[in-house]
Order: C-alpha cells, then sequence, then structure tokens
C-alpha cells in the first residue's frame, strides 16, 4: 500500500498542528492556504499546559516554551487603577503541574510551519470540499477544488484520503458537511489586540475590568507587550476615525500602562474581531473522510485562552487516532467520541465567563468586583479553578515517530495586520 495521503484546509494553529502530527505519523501532507502567507497576525497568544503536552507530543513543546514567556504574575485591577487582586506565576506549576506560556502568534505559526517538508503548504490556495469521501477501505477518496487565482488559472482538484478540515470560525466545510447547522452566535463583545514596545516606565502585567469592557497587558519573550481589550459593543462595527481612535475613546483615561501602549501603537498593528461561539454541538466532528477541527468546529469566547489550545489538542488526538493503517472509519469516529464532549463543555465554560464581560450597570460591576476581592483573599486560585478539566488534561499515549524530522527556516512576512 502506497504512503496515505492528507490534505488539510486551512494553515493557522489547528491546521498546521495536524499537518505536523500527521506528517509525524507517516502520511503524506499537503496543507492548503488561501492567504497569501501564512497569518503574520501581531498578537500574543496563551498557551496553557494542556496544549504545551499536546505541542510535546509532536516534539515541539520544549521549542514553543522556548520561545515564549511565562504568563507574568499580574493584578486583577479597575480603570482607576485600584488593585483587586494579585496573580501569581507559580500557581498555575502548583495547580497544573506547568505555567501558562505566552507565545507571539506569527512565531508559533512559524515553528509549526518549520516542522513540515519543503513543499508541504501552498498559499493561494483557496480550497473547498467537492466530495467527502466514503472512508471504508478502497472506498472512494475525498475531493477538494482549489480555485484557480483571478487572472483565470483553472481550478484545480486534488483527491486525498483524509481531509483536515480547519477553515476557521467562518468554515465552508463545516456548512458544506452540515447545512443548516447554526452559525456560530454573537457572545456580546468585539475584541482588540496589538503588540507594542514596552512602555518607557515600569509596569505590572495586568488585567482591568470596566463597566461592559477589560483591558489586559501581558509581556511578551521579547520584551515587547501583548495588549488585548474587550468592550460589550454591537457586532459588525468599524470605526470610521480607526481603531486607535476607538481605543482611545474607550480607555484612554484608564490607569498606566494603558494610555502608554495607545500613544505607541502603530494603528495599522490593531485587530479587531467579534467574538462568536458555537451555537449548538454539530452532528459529528467528521463526516466521510473529512475531519472538522479547530473553531471551524468548537470557536469559543476567548476567556480562558482556550480556543486554540483546544484546536492544537483536536490535532495531536486526531493524529493518535488515525494511524497510517488504522480503519479510517473507525479513526474518524473515535476522535469525534473524544473531542466532541470535551470541547463543547469548554464552548460552554468560556461563554459564562465571557458574560461576565458584557456587565455594565454599577451595581453589577460593584459587585463583581467585590466578589474578586473577596475570592482573592480567600481562595486566592479561584481564578486557576475555571481551568480545572481542561489545563490538567494529558494527550494520549505518544504513538508517533519521533525524533527523525529536521526543521526548516521558514521566512514570514512583516506583520501586515
Ligand atoms: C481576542 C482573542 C484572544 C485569544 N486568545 C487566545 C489564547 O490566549 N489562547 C488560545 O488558545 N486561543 C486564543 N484565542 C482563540 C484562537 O485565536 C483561535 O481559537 C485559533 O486561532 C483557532 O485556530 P484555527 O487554526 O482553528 O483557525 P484560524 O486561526 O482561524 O485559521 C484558519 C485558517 O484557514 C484559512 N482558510 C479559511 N478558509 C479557507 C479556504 N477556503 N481555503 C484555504 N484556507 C482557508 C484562513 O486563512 C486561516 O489561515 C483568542 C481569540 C481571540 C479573538
Amino acid at each position: 500500500m502506497g504512503q496515505r495521503t492528507a490534505i488539510v484546509i486551512g494553515g493557522g494553529i489547528g491546521g498546521l498542528t495536524a499537518a505536523v502530527a500527521l506528517d509525524r505519523r507517516g502520511w503524506s501532507v499537503t496543507v492548503l492556504e488561501r492567504a497569501a502567507a501564512l497569518e503574520p497576525v501581531g498578537a500574543g497568544i496563551g498557551l496553557a499546559p494542556n496544549a504545551q503536552r499536546a505541542l510535546d507530543a509532536i516534539d515541539a513543546g520544549d521549542a514553543v516554551r522556548a520561545m515564549a514567556a511565562w504568563q507574568a504574575a499580574g493584578e486583577i485591577r479597575l480603570p482607576g487603577g485600584r488593585r483587586l487582586a494579585r496573580t501569581d506565576n507559580g500557581a498555575a506549576v502548583r495547580r497544573f503541574g506547568g505555567p501558562v506560556v505566552i507565545a507571539h502568534r506569527a512565531a508559533l505559526i512559524g515553528l509549526l510551519a518549520a516542522r513540515l517538508p519543503e513543499g508541504a503548504i501552498r498559499t493561494r490556495a483557496a480550497t473547498e470540499l467537492v466530495d467527502a469521501g466514503d472512508p471504508v477501505q478502497g472506498g472512494r477518496p475525498a475531493r477538494v477544488r482549489i480555485k484557480g487565482a483571478e487572472g483565470g488559472e483553472p481550478d484545480e482538484e486534488l483527491t486525498a484520503d483524509l481531509v483536515v478540515a480547519a477553515d476557521g470560525i467562518h468554515s465552508a466545510v463545516r456548512r458544506a458537511l452540515f447545512p443548516g447547522h447554526p452559525e456560530p452566535r454573537y457572545a456580546g463583545f468585539t475584541t482588540w489586540r496589538f503588540v507594542a514596545p514596552a512602555p518607557a516606565h515600569p509596569y505590572t502585567a495586568h488585567e482591568t475590568w470596566g463597566p461592559g469592557s477589560l483591558w489586559g497587558t501581558v509581556p511578551l519573550h521579547d520584551g515587547r507587550v501583548y495588549a488585548y481589550a474587550a468592550a460589550a459593543v454591537p457586532p459588525r462595527g468599524r470605526a470610521a476615525d480607526g481603531e486607535r481612535a476607538e481605543l482611545l475613546r474607550r480607555f484612554g483615561d484608564w490607569h498606566h500602562p494603558v494610555p502608554s501602549l495607545l500613544a505607541a501603537v502603530d494603528p495599522a498593528a490593531i485587530l479587531r474581531n467579534d467574538v462568536r461561539s458555537a451555537a449548538a454541538p454539530p452532528p459529528a466532528f467528521h463526516r466521510g473522510r473529512v475531519a472538522l477541527l479547530g473553531d471551524a468546529v468548537h470557536p469559543m469566547a476567548p476567556n480562558l485562552g482556550q480556543g486554540g489550545c483546544q484546536a492544537i489538542e483536536d490535532a495531536v488526538v486526531l493524529a493518535h487516532e488515525a494511524a497510517p493503517d488504522a480503519d479510517l472509519g473507525a479513526a474518524l469516529a473515535a476522535y469525534t467520541r473524544q473531542r466532541m464532549p470535551r470541547t463543547m463543555d469548554v464552548v460552554r465554560r468560556s461563554e459564562r465567563i465571557g458574560r461576565l464581560t458584557t456587565w455594565r450597570s454599577r451595581p453589577a460591576c460593584a459587585l463583581r468586583a467585590a466578589l474578586m476581592a473577596a475570592s482573592a483573599r480567600l481562595a486566592p486560585d479561584l481564578a486557576l479553578r475555571s481551568l480545572d478539566g481542561i489545563a490538567d488534561w494529558r494527550p494520549p499515549a505518544a504513538t508517533y515517530a519521533s525524533g527523525a524530522r529536521g526543521t526548516r527556516t521558514v521566512e514570514l512576512p512583516e506583520e501586515s495586520e
């Protein structure tokens, strides 16, 4: 039997982790990414111990930790600066056996891409599913179509034994497999993210909660700062005078370092995203020879910092089940069985915490602040408890070919978003 082939649609964190895991498992993998280059997103990403253990299973954990910062000890504050609680960077180690680390997204993408063989990633390859195929032994393969470039290039059709749909929250593959399944619903708030130089004056990492809004500042490994903000606003908004102006209106009078960061940030570097979360579990995470993975199947609010972590877990479990000589139908059914209940639980838990962001009334915000301050005194690890059963996850026994693969240097374009 020849080497089995896998096509991964989408070169985000989930798709690339799946590609690396399947490659190590002996599959011949092609990643098809519609963008002109792999995402040079200027933002950080928190990777909890569960995701790091999954990365360890594909021998990438040490490299990721080496280019990431431990989530710094920090403070929970109010916009005027009053401190409600301190957070301790050793608490996650004690509770989950390892720290939460913060990586630059572009560096993580580059690191994963470098673990794939030369030529495994094709960019400018907007792909659609033509036929999900039949997973029985000898059944028809899955078929995808890469749309020809606008200059009139013809479409190209490819077949594969397995298709991994990691095409993100607006997944066209999800829609094709499960027409009529409800689209992700708006979580009630929008987020902004950017990376900026460290402020001139010392600052402490913080997450600050205001009425219907929050702001977080965390240091990155290279000394720069990753800042994120959220506000309860209607979806699909865009500020006519730019997102920096919008952030200044909403957060310009918050405590240090928020105004300094807003003064220093390149307005073009600010990302704005509405937060959407899965409205209902799909019938399955697979159909035919296609597996759905990451935001394509379980988009979630970012409040637990788990969307990417769960995509990484998906990838490693999928590759574990899909041994090259496995019965693919049984492997995909096992993938759905393991991943659907777990990820849907994380979706719901993230949604619950996300709702706290949208509290706006004075009494509700005062109550929230009092509870945060009291819990910091009485149960200092309370915030971490929201990750119980999530961050302590362990991957299935390592069954990957180990160590044999090298890495390449992958040049990413300058951050453009
Ligand atoms: C403000 C914010 C903060 C967050 N913080 C964290 C955090 O700290 N930790 C964490 O774990 N998660 C976090 N997340 C969630 C995390 O960003 C996502 O869950 C994760 O990026 C999903 O990865 P993915 O690979 O599934 O999808 P994506 O990253 O969306 O990748 C999908 C890829 O598919 C490509 N694509 C789409 N359609 C096609 C097509 N037809 N053909 C070819 N390619 C296609 C896209 O171009 C894209 O590259 C956060 C999210 C937000 C909004």
